[in-house]
């Protein structure tokens, strides 16, 4: 059986020897006689798959010892109410910023909106996405609870490669990151963040599993209407298992991090990353406007490249002969059209080069 070039946005491709080890452990969790869907989830093997995994996730992204891992479940879309009810009452204006970076950001301010009041800081709907306003630009309130800001649009394809400084620009907010489609992709700043939140379906593992950095102090402020199961301060003194956490994903996610592990770390990881993405960008900025991508270079995301064909006729053509090339789900968000292709961290090298050879062939057929 040969595995294709998956460049779907999520869920996504995972590393193939995670897939391999996960299917020879199905059965029989090394000797225990039981796979790891079946397991309880406070007995003792499991115990030990979760303090691996949580203490793997750490170091990989040295996270500090003041910010609580919690391991949850309702997506980032989820997490788009989870947040509010945990922090919106944290300042008496019940106000929080949020910086519009793209459809998901989109998305959150208006969860938002039902716990509280979303004031919109700053916004590039004028550019239709493909830019990020200047910090310096951003209209931060005096008395914000948080300031929300996605660093990875999804679908635009725009990243924010550097956390801004929100002391430095006169706010004492915590900085609340959707950082779904990029997490584990790079490094964090912590000392710019307080709260990361992001769906498991990427860079992670299965759907199903929510990652929660929250720093200690944030905790405790949940609304009275908050669900016990999503009240941080709950799930944090229960470690992740005040409910049934997502078994069967932390154990993938697990699986992944060694992978990532494997591979030199973090840093390591980055540099494959630049190197995919570069490889892409430069195809398409090399094909005298064939393909175009819109989004201002300096905030191109690594993670995933929209990119449109100039005759857009051609795009099912593309990706019929895409597919017979084993490069699949290439497909655009049916918001914006045209092509997508995301590049996480088990994206392979091989496979980026897989389809830019794909474009140069079609090109050079219908250009
Ligand atoms: N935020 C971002 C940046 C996303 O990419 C996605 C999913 N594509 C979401 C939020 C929504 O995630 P979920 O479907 O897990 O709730």
């Amino acid at each position: 059986m040969a595995r294709a070039h998956n460049f779907s946005p999520g869920p996504a491709t995972l590393p193939e020897p995670v897939l391999r080890q996960a299917a020879a452990e199905m059965l029989d969790w090394q000797g225990s006689g039981v796979g790891v869907m079946e397991m309880s989830h406070r007995g003792r093997e499991f115990a030990q798959i979760f303090e691996r995994t949580e203490a793997r996730l750490r170091e990989l992204l040295a996270v500090p010892a003041h910010f609580r891992v919690l391991f949850m479940q309702g997506g980032a879309i989820g997490e788009n109410a989870v947040v509010p009810m945990n922090l919106i009452a944290r300042r008496p204006a019940r106000r929080a910023d949020h910086v519009i970076t793209g459809t998901w950001s989109k998305k959150t301010s208006r969860e938002g909106e039902r716990y509280g009041q979303v004031h919109v800081a700053a916004s590039n709907e004028a550019t239709r996405h493909t830019t990020l306003p200047a910090p310096s630009s951003w209209q931060l309130s005096a008395d914000a609870s948080y300031v929300h800001l996605c660093s990875n649009e999804t679908i635009g394809g725009v990243e924010v490669h550097e956390l801004p400084d929100l002391r430095a620009l006169g706010s004492e907010a915590p900085l609340v990151i959707d950082a779904s489609s990029h997490l584990a992709s790079r490094p964090i700043a912590w000392d710019r963040v307080g709260l990361v939140y992001a769906g498991a379906q990427k860079n992670i593992g299965p759907a199903g599993l929510t990652l929660v950095f929250v720093r200690d102090d944030l905790l405790g402020h949940a609304l009275p209407v908050c669900p016990s199961a999503f009240d941080y301060a709950t799930v944090a003194s229960n470690g992740s298992m005040f409910n049934t956490p997502p078994t069967w994903a932390i154990y993938i996610a697990g699986l992944v991090f060694e992978w990532i592990a494997q591979q030199g770390g973090i840093a390591a990881i980055e540099q494959r990353n630049v190197e995919k993405a570069a490889l892409l960008y430069a195809a398409i900025d090399g094909s005298e406007g064939f393909y175009v991508n819109r989004v201002a270079h300096d905030c191109r995301s690594r993670m995933n490249v929209p990119f449109f064909l100039r005759e857009d006729s051609l795009t099912p053509a593309f990706l019929d002969a895409a597919r017979e090339r084993g490069l699949l789900q290439l497909k655009g968000h049916k918001s914006v059209g045209g092509l997508r292709a995301s590049l996480y961290n088990a994206m392979p090298l091989a496979g980026v080069q897989s389809l830019v050879g794909c474009m140069q062939e079609f090109a050079a057929h219908h250009g």
